[in-house]
């Protein structure tokens, strides 16, 4: 029998975060003054327990006893060898995936929700408001909160609150409550829907109410929260490249290849960052974040300074950016439809140590199913987005006859998202391009913000 899986114990579990601020330089977020925020600035919104990760430069946080304590109800979570694919491929690639599909959720959010709940806990905080696209942080959220005895607001961008009742009743599930955005809960939703009734409502909109939400209750024992995109986010998803490098170290093995699909940047940095950090120290491995080719960041927008929501509550943040009032073409991939990415990704990408891919709809989905025909796990649509990535470097590798070593992060399930994979069945999904145009009338908002300096950590 062939290496299928590579399992480590329950004590094996790393107990430190790696947190890459420590090993780049980066442009500061600035506030409405135009100068770089202070943690004051952010009391209203997070706890500062919270705030001191997302400005820390220590390289290596300890993850606290309660945090491994939940995390362990799943972690560590398989590496698998995806044998199935490289026979159907005939590629001479070995392509092995971190499965972080099997939390409670089905997805590698819990990782920086349970952390987070932990931390506003410890801060006397009661209540947590959040956004969720297509309702996977909303459920972690949810399933986190529940763990630690914390009241949970979710505000799910509403063509994903159509498209995916079941998030709902997850979230209800573990006692959150969700309500679709925009919404008359908040002066920003209604705002919105003042002037544009019928919109499919975006992850800028939904964080805008949420952040809104937070820090106009009155009691002051409610904090907002974040599923990816800021530091602390990226730095607690550190776990899964940590464990997958010791997976992979009991096997004898390195990627020469790193793939995640990417959003807001949190499963790919998570998978990515120790890897980033050995190519910082001269190891040779290809980084590659996949987005869907409707909501292109990285590929296709500059790297500017701009607003994280859609109503201007959050600081500028250095990030490639399609503007802060892009509302993306309702693709699927309902958690990859982010108008920015996180600065941490952005600033890598700047410096050219990972190398962004994009791929279309129908391409994405083809991959799935190949995947599910395969290995067996109905990927979430995000993760359809890396696996195409995958398929596409194993056939180059067979092609040039290399046996490349590819590590991918599967980073969820899609048993909640059928009603998609319904469509492509059906063939009703489509593929979407940014236009020109459209691309240029949504990043005319920055044009007179500050413009982030080009740094170089090396
Ligand atoms: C939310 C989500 C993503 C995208 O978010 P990132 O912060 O970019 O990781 C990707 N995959 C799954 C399964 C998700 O739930």
């Amino acid at each position: 029998m062939k290496t299928q899986k590579v399992i480590l114990n329950s004590d094996e579990i790393p107990r430190q975060w790696y947190n890459i601020q420590a090993d780049i330089k980066m442009n500061p977020p600035l506030g409405p003054d135009g100068n770089p925020v202070t943690p004051d600035a952010l009391a209203p919104v997070f706890p500062m327990n919270l705030i001191e990760q997302e400005v820390s430069d220590q390289r290596w946080i300890d993850i606290p006893e309660a945090v491994l304590d939940v995390l362990s109800m799943w972690r560590p979570t398989p590496l698998v060898r995806a044998t199935r694919l490289e026979e159907v491929l005939d590629t001479p690639a070995k392509i092995y995936f971190k499965n972080e599909s099997v939390s409670p959720p089905g997805s590698h959010k819990p990782n920086t929700a349970v952390a987070q709940a932990y931390y506003n806990k410890e801060f006397g905080i009661k209540k947590i408001t959040t956004e969720t696209g297509a309702g996977q942080w909303g459920s972690a959220l949810s399933f986190a909160c529940s763990q630690f005895g914390l009241e949970c607001k979710v505000y799910m961008v509403r063509i994903s609150f159509d498209q995916k009742p079941y998030r709902k009743s997850m979230m209800e599930a573990w006692g959150g409550k969700c309500i679709p955005s925009p919404s008359m809960a908040t002066k920003t939703g209604a705002e919105i829907l003042k002037n544009d009734p019928d919109t499919p409502g975006s992850l800028g909109i939904a964080i805008s109410e949420a952040i809104e939400a937070a820090v106009t209750d009155p009691s002051g024992e409610t904090r907002y929260s974040l599923g990816s995109v800021l530091n602390h986010v990226l730095l607690h998803q550190t776990i899964i490249g940590l464990e997958a490098k010791k997976q992979m170290e009991k096997i004898g093995e390195y990627p020469e290849i790193v793939i995640g699909c990417a959003g807001g940047g949190s499963n790919f940095a998570g998978l990515a960052f120790p890897f980033a950090s050995d190519k910082m120290n001269g190891r040779d491995v290809e980084i590659l974040p996949v987005e869907p080719s409707a909501c292109p960041t990285l590929t296709r927008a500059p790297f500017v300074y701009d607003h994280g929501d859609t109503a201007k509550f959050t600081p500028l943040m250095p990030m490639h950016s399609l503007g802060h009032a892009f509302v993306p073409a309702p693709i699927h991939a309902g958690g990859l439809r982010y108008h920015g990415m996180a600065p941490l990704v952005s600033q890598l990408a700047v410096e050219g140590i990972i190398d962004p891919r994009s791929v279309s709809q129908l391409k994405s989905y083809e991959a799935g199913v190949t995947l599910a025909r395969t290995e067996g796990i109905i990927p979430a649509p995000e993760t359809t987005n890396a696996l195409a990535c995958v398929i596409e470097e194993a056939l180059k590798a067979k092609a040039e006859g290399k046996e490349k070593v590819i590590l991918f992060n599967w980073s969820g399930h899609g048993l909640v998202d059928l009603g998609a994979y319904e469509k492509y069945f059906a063939g009703e999904l489509k593929d979407y391009s940014l236009s020109e145009e459209d691309q240029a009338k949504s990043e005319s908002v920055f044009k007179d913000f500050p413009k982030p300096e080009i740094l170089s950590s090396k």
